[in-house]
């Protein structure tokens, strides 16, 4: 599928973010990845075919000055904004009576507040196109808890929650808010993981195996296609059938 409104995908430059956008490139999306870092984000985009279209934007998703930049400098950049796929995230793990307010903040800083700051920045923009697609990406964190995690699944069941309020505000100017709650998938961020947490999880997931940036490639893609025109305010769970 190719269209001329670009796809947006925040944390680009590494793991699952950077899986989505190579994906969407390969089928014809334009893209621009965003993240801290230029250099690794243009890294990323090196990886690209040659015909695809990928712009790269410097941004903290958690400062709001920095994300109200890149998105009126995407907006320069391109015709139209079909997409954004809001997946910037990160871990502070602790035990909650022994968690800093700082490890809190920051989990909530990046993965509620960068949440928060894209949509405000880009559904104007949608609104006023009366087309677009924002895809968040919680956890299944989100939806279970995890011990060690409070930070973590607080922002994204907050996510879920944001999800449903934005669909329910801007589905009549043909704007759809859906969010997916990824299981265990291999990246940087589950790599640090002890060996006997991988292999319980493993024990808990019905398809015996776990999760690969591929598998939530197709599901990102299909809730930016015109078949999930009618789908919004949901989440999708793709973790192997571990959450049921
Ligand atoms: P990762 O650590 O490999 O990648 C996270 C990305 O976010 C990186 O590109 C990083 O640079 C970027 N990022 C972090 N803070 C940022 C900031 N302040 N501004 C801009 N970019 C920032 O992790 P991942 O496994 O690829 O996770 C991607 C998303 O998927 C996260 O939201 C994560 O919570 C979610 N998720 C991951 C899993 C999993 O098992 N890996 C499961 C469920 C949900």
């Amino acid at each position: 599928m190719a269209a001329d409104g670009v796809v947006i995908v925040t944390g680009a430059n590494r793991g699952i973010g950077r899986g989505l956008a190579a994906d969407l490139a390969r089928t014809g999306w334009p893209v621009a990845l965003v993240g801290r870092s230029l250099d690794k984000l243009q890294e990323a985009a090196r990886d690209l075919p040659s015909a695809a279209v990928a712009r790269c934007y410097a941004a903290d998703v958690s400062q709001w000055e920095d994300v109200q930049a890149v998105v009126a400098a995407i907006q320069a950049d391109f015709p139209a904004i079909h997409g954004l796929v809001n997946n910037a995230g990160i871990t502070r793990d602790g035990l909650v009576v022994r968690m800093s307010p700082e490890d809190w903040q920051a989990v909530i800083n990046v993965n509620l507040n960068g949440t928060f700051y894209f949509t405000r920045s880009v559904a104007p923009i949608m609104m006023r196109q009366r087309a677009g697609r924002i895809v968040n990406i919680s956890s299944v964190i989100g939806l279970i808890g995890n011990a060690g995690q409070a930070n973590y699944a607080a922002s994204k069941a907050a996510i879920v929650a944001m999800t449903k309020s934005v669909a329910r505000e801007l589905g009549g100017r043909g704007v759809t808010c859906n969010a997916i709650a990824p299981g265990f998938i291999e990246t940087d961020m589950t790599a640090g993981l002890p060996e006997k947490v991988r292999a319980d999880m493993l024990q808990r997931i019905p398809l015996k195996r776990l999760g690969r940036v591929e598998d939530l490639a197709g599901v990102v893609r299909f809730l930016l296609s015109p078949d999930a025109a009618w789908i919004t305010g949901q989440t999708l769970v793709v973790d192997g059938g571990m959450v049921m």
